[in-house]
């Protein structure tokens, strides 16, 4: 798998991936019932992913599918049960929780509730350096007013509380504490899904500035894929834990082959009839994670569901731009 992801993801660059995830899952053991015994969900299975410096991976899929059990795995907070993530090559796990806080950091949903509303502007930001014991009160004070100025918070600001303050500031606030460590990523769950809309395009547009000027690498998680079209050079698609399409966010975009990602477009995106696909709606939710469908996970949902596709899980292949699981798919 890891060698059909190297040809196939960066087959120009020898670079070694700023990200990559190798077979990687993630199973909890949940209890149904007080005397039930412990049943295993797999939350994410075999993802294989890799993103080069400077690039954007979108995962995307719907609440339950994963992503964010995937995104806290990439920041250090949670352990695969199986494969490994490895961050300039060198494997998470061979690194300190505080080593992957230098490197990699996180911009959560909810500004509201990821800021302490007990803190100032000013404490909030430079929270990390501290921690760290990085430089002293005045050259921290200095560094919080530079990267205020970065996203955009007015310097006045500093010594406000987060209640005093709007969504979308608050959200620069969230931005301003992840990138004042200078990680080279940053793992972006869900960033704007708590804004109001007319907020959301500055936020993105703001997250697509500072890429291009720090030269960051985003894994950007998002249920909704209108809102990583303009940003992602790459996009992945996760169902039930397993991923389900991979490609080039151009190609995705274009040319949505697998039927769950078509219902995700055509859920976000008005249908282009040029392509002459059907519309898929995803009617029904997503299956119990604890006693997933046979065969493909998705068939139970699937209008393009034949004999097969309850029967035998598809393999994750390689097919002409991208990786695909999808039995229609040779
Ligand atoms: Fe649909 Fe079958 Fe493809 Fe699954 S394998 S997405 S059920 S066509």
């Amino acid at each position: 798998m890891n060698q059909l992801m190297g040809q196939f993801g960066h087959p120009d660059s020898d670079a070694v991936p700023a990200l990559e995830c190798r077979n990687v899952g993630r199973t909890f053991m949940i209890k149904k019932g007080m005397f039930a015994e412990k049943q295993p969900l797999k939350a994410v299975q075999e993802v294989s992913l890799q993103v080069n410096r400077g690039e954007v991976l979108a995962i995307v899929g719907e609440s339950g599918c994963g992503k964010t059990t995937l995104a806290k795995m990439l920041l250090g907070l949670l352990e695969p049960t199986t494969g490994e993530i490895l961050l300039d090559g060198v494997p998470i796990n061979s690194v300190s929780i505080k080593d992957i806080a230098r490197k990699v950091q996180p911009v959560f949903q909810d500004p509201y509730s990821s800021l302490n509303p007990r803190k100032t502007i000013e404490q909030i930001i430079s929270l990390p350096l501290k921690v760290h014991e990085i430089g002293s009160k005045e050259s921290r004070r200095a560094r919080v007013e530079e990267y205020m100025r970065l996203v955009g918070l007015p310097k006045r600001l500093v010594h406000s509380y987060p209640n005093q303050l709007s969504g979308g500031q608050r959200q620069r606030v969230a931005i301003a504490r992840a990138l004042i460590m200078e990680p080279k990523i940053v793992v972006c769950d869900e960033p704007t899904s708590a804004l109001d809309v007319s907020v959301q395009a500055h936020i993105l547009n703001l997250l697509q500035d500072l890429r291009k000027e720090l030269n960051l690498t985003y894994a950007f998680i998002s249920h909704d894929l209108a809102v990583v079209e303009h940003l992602a050079d790459w996009v992945a698609v996760m169902y039930l834990g397993r991923l389900i399409e991979f490609g080039k966010a151009i190609d995705i975009f274009n040319n949505p082959k697998h039927p769950y990602t078509r219902a995700l477009l055509d859920s976000v995106l008005t249908p282009d009839a040029s392509l002459g696909l059907p519309e898929i709606t995803l009617g029904r939710g997503l299956p119990n994670p604890l006693s997933p469908p046979s065969g493909c996970y998705f068939h139970p949902r699937c209008p393009d569901a034949k004999e097969q596709c309850s029967a035998e899980q598809p393999a994750l292949i390689e097919n002409e731009d991208r990786l695909i699981e999808c039995h229609l798919y040779k």
